[in-house]
């Protein structure tokens, strides 16, 4: 059993903030990664539940016993560096064996568990070299090895793949998600890398700033960023984000007699979204709202669509598997920035740069957010 639980946590260095107030309960058996840009306090955070680092205020308990004082030995928890940190004079079984014999553990128990870690990880052939004769991979798997011959309540992964290269990390995410999910251990896995917190994680803590900005499955994150920063940081390219503001449609239509609904109309351009009752009514007052929506939530055609926007192409991107196109909806006269939306676009499909297209969305699929306050609602 490995349940963690941080309350109101808060660890400044001189006038850094580098965790502000965070709560957070990881479960039992729970895969959670930490994931946000470089210095938004993911490693501080890891370290205060390793207890090498003393928070300044809040409180941090494993299976319900508060852990503050506790020395990091004494908190039965195994941290995995971004650096390996093997003994280079030590073979593979002595760097395993380490922190068995640290403890001395008698010799027949020592053997039976190398050989029961260095099995799960599939290094039994290598026990007799040295670290300087290991791929990084492998190396990699000597250190994890490290820590589970202990059996400690949780692992901590502090970036334990950002040293290798791009296949094997690949490799490594789908071997290190199977093996956490064998041993059943509570883990903590921070890296910078938004798929590979998508592709290994349970749920995902997005942080920035020193404070979280979401929890959620991988699923809740991407689809229901609850922020602009959330919304930006999970998806590649990210979500589309144009500033617009909610107007009655006669205001600009002075013809019209009657009015229709309020909607959206996006800043500096001619294109107009009609939201629902329900949308309308969780924005409440507010007429000034960035509207959202993922690339690939967009559909777009080089013949007219019948509810559709008519723009033109800025930019093809060819990627190989997709095509990401740029679509031009007008310009900021004051700054001269271009509003653009971002398509994913199978890869048959090739417009030319200045070609007229249309576009649509899936109203279910938008998110609009207010910028006083950065968070979303709908
Ligand atoms: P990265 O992805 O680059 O490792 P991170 O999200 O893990 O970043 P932290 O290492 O936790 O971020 O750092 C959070 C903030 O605290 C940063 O501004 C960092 O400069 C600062 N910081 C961290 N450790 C110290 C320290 N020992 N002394 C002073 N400032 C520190």
């Amino acid at each position: 059993m490995a349940e963690i639980k941080l309350e109101h946590i808060t660890k400044r260095f001189g006038d850094v903030v580098a965790v502000d107030d965070v709560n957070l309960e990881i479960h039992d058996q729970e895969f959670v990664v930490f994931v946000g840009p470089s210095g938004c306090g993911k490693t501080t955070t890891l370290r205060a539940i390793a207890g090498l680092e003393a928070p300044d205020e809040g409180d941090i308990f494993i299976d319900g016993n508060r852990v503050n004082t506790l020395s990091p030995a004494d908190r039965d928890i195994a941290f995995v560096f971004q650096f390996y940190a093997l003994y280079p004079h030590l073979t593979v079984y002595d760097n395993i064996a380490f922190p068995l014999k640290a403890v001395k553990a008698p010799k027949s128990e020592i053997q039976e568990r190398v050989k029961e870690v260095t099995a799960i990880l599939q290094i039994q052939a290598m026990l007799d070299r040295k670290p300087s004769h290991l791929s990084g991979g492998e190396m990699q798997r000597v250190a994890l090895g490290r820590a589970m011959v202990r059996r400690p309540k949780a692992f901590l992964m502090d970036e334990p793949m950002s040293n290798l290269d791009a296949k094997l990390r690949v490799d490594m995410r789908t071997e290190l998600k199977r093996l956490q999910h064998r041993l059943g251990a509570t883990t903590i896995f921070v890296t910078h890398d938004q798929v590979e917190a998508m592709s290994m994680a349970d749920r995902i803590v997005i942080m920035h700033q020193g404070s979280l900005q979401q929890i959620g499955t991988p699923q809740e994150v991407y689809n229901q960023p609850q922020t602009v920063f959330v919304a930006q940081f999970m998806g590649s390219p990210s979500m589309n984000l144009i500033n617009g503001k909610v107007q009655a449609q006669t205001a600009l239509n002075p013809n019209v007699i009657g009015g229709g609904e309020p909607a959206l109309h996006l800043n500096h351009t001619d294109v107009w979204i009609e939201l629902s009752a329900e949308q309308i009514s969780r924005i409440g007052q507010s007429d000034e709202i960035i509207f959202g929506v993922r690339p690939e939530h967009i559909v777009i055609s080089k013949e007219p669509m019948e509810q559709g926007c008519k723009a033109s192409v800025h930019l093809v991107e060819a990627l190989g598997s997709v095509n990401i196109i740029d679509i031009f909806l007008g310009e900021n006269p004051e700054t001269g920035d271009l509003v653009l939306l971002k398509a994913r676009t199978h890869p048959a499909f090739k417009p030319d740069v200045g070609q007229s297209v249309w576009f649509d969305f899936d109203a279910k699929q938008v998110r609009l957010f207010e910028p006083s306050d950065r968070t979303s609602h709908c």
